[in-house]
């Protein structure tokens, strides 16, 4: 840590840093476990003119989530521009390997936080999906939030990224046609949004934390389907959330159209090895 920033974080935390060191694991901040005398913070820097804005979009993830009641997130502590830099300050949380019935919790409680809902498709701020900004703007039908707000500027962004070719991305009305009848319209549903297996912790006392956060209210399937992307979170989970009683038709087809959405992020954010599997939702959808 730049030796000005401490000085900053000292002045805003009204507190001597006593200690600290580098947490790894993160795609894109840095990130320090800070001691002071009272209490040990989870820190995340980011530079460049997003980082406050990356930040502020977390922060307001996690203290939604928080305010739920339902699984726990970290108590955010400050959010400001240090020096050349800004800088996340929250509770660290010291976490263990998951059993069984702490998976299981994960899935009921998260089942809980879908179940906190509002009158629209989409968030009251956009925020980040990784580093791609992604836009919650609001729409009272799920089709088409998804559609203009998730899938269209994705496929933009991987045609001016020269990932696909124009030819190979469905227009909006094809893709408003032809997944229509697997996304009626579904109770909006306070999501994390980015929920892969980096982005629970769970803490030494047992208890569930959901973090980096990329909230709005969506089909709760975008959830399970990201859970599901990179090998899945264990059966435990899926039993744990199964049993808050939720029901979902459609609900491989579904999957297969929201992973795509992820598929077609990682491929913005890390290039052509996610191609074939973007090709392959594709065919399988919009067979040419
Ligand atoms: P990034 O946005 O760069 O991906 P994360 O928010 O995912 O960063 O954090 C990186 C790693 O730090 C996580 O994988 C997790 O292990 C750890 N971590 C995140 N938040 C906390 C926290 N509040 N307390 C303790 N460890 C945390």
């Amino acid at each position: 840590m730049q030796p000005e920033s401490k000085d900053r974080l000292e002045q805003v935390l009204g507190t001597r840093i006593l200690n600290w060191q580098a947490v790894s694991g993160g795609d894109i901040a840095r990130a320090y476990l800070l001691e002071t005398a009272e209490d040990r913070l989870f820190c995340k820097f980011m530079s460049g003119n997003t980082g406050l804005s990356m930040l502020q979009a977390e922060k307001a993830g996690l203290d939604h989530i928080r305010t739920t009641g339902t699984v726990k997130a970290p108590r955010v502590i400050f959010c400001e521009e240090l020096t050349g830099e800004a800088c996340l300050g929250m509770e660290f949380i010291a976490s263990k390997s998951p059993s069984a019935g702490e998976m299981r919790l994960l899935g009921e409680q998260l089942a809980c936080m879908h179940q906190n809902t509002d009158s629209a498709f989409g968030y009251t701020s956009d925020n980040y999906i990784g580093s791609l900004p992604q836009s919650n703007k609001q729409h009272p039908e799920w089709l088409s939030f998804y559609v203009k707000e998730r899938l269209m500027p994705q496929f933009q962004l991987a045609m001016s990224r020269n990932m696909l070719h124009r030819e190979e991305v469905p227009g909006e009305s094809e893709l408003m046609e032809k997944l229509g009848p697997y996304l009626r319209q579904e109770q909006p549903g306070l999501l994390h949004g980015d929920l892969w297996s980096g982005n629970y912790l769970i803490s030494v006392s047992g208890d569930p934390y959901l973090i980096d956060p990329a909230v709005y209210f969506g089909d709760p399937v975008v959830d399970l389907a990201m859970s599901r992307l990179f090998g899945g979170f264990g059966p435990d989970f899926y039993d744990g959330y199964a049993s808050q009683g939720a029901v979902f038709t459609h609900e491989h087809e579904r999957t297969d159209i929201y992973q795509l959405y992820y598929l077609l992020v990682h491929l913005n954010l890390f290039g052509r090895s996610y191609y074939v599997s973007v090709k392959n939702i594709l065919r399988k959808y919009f067979p040419s």
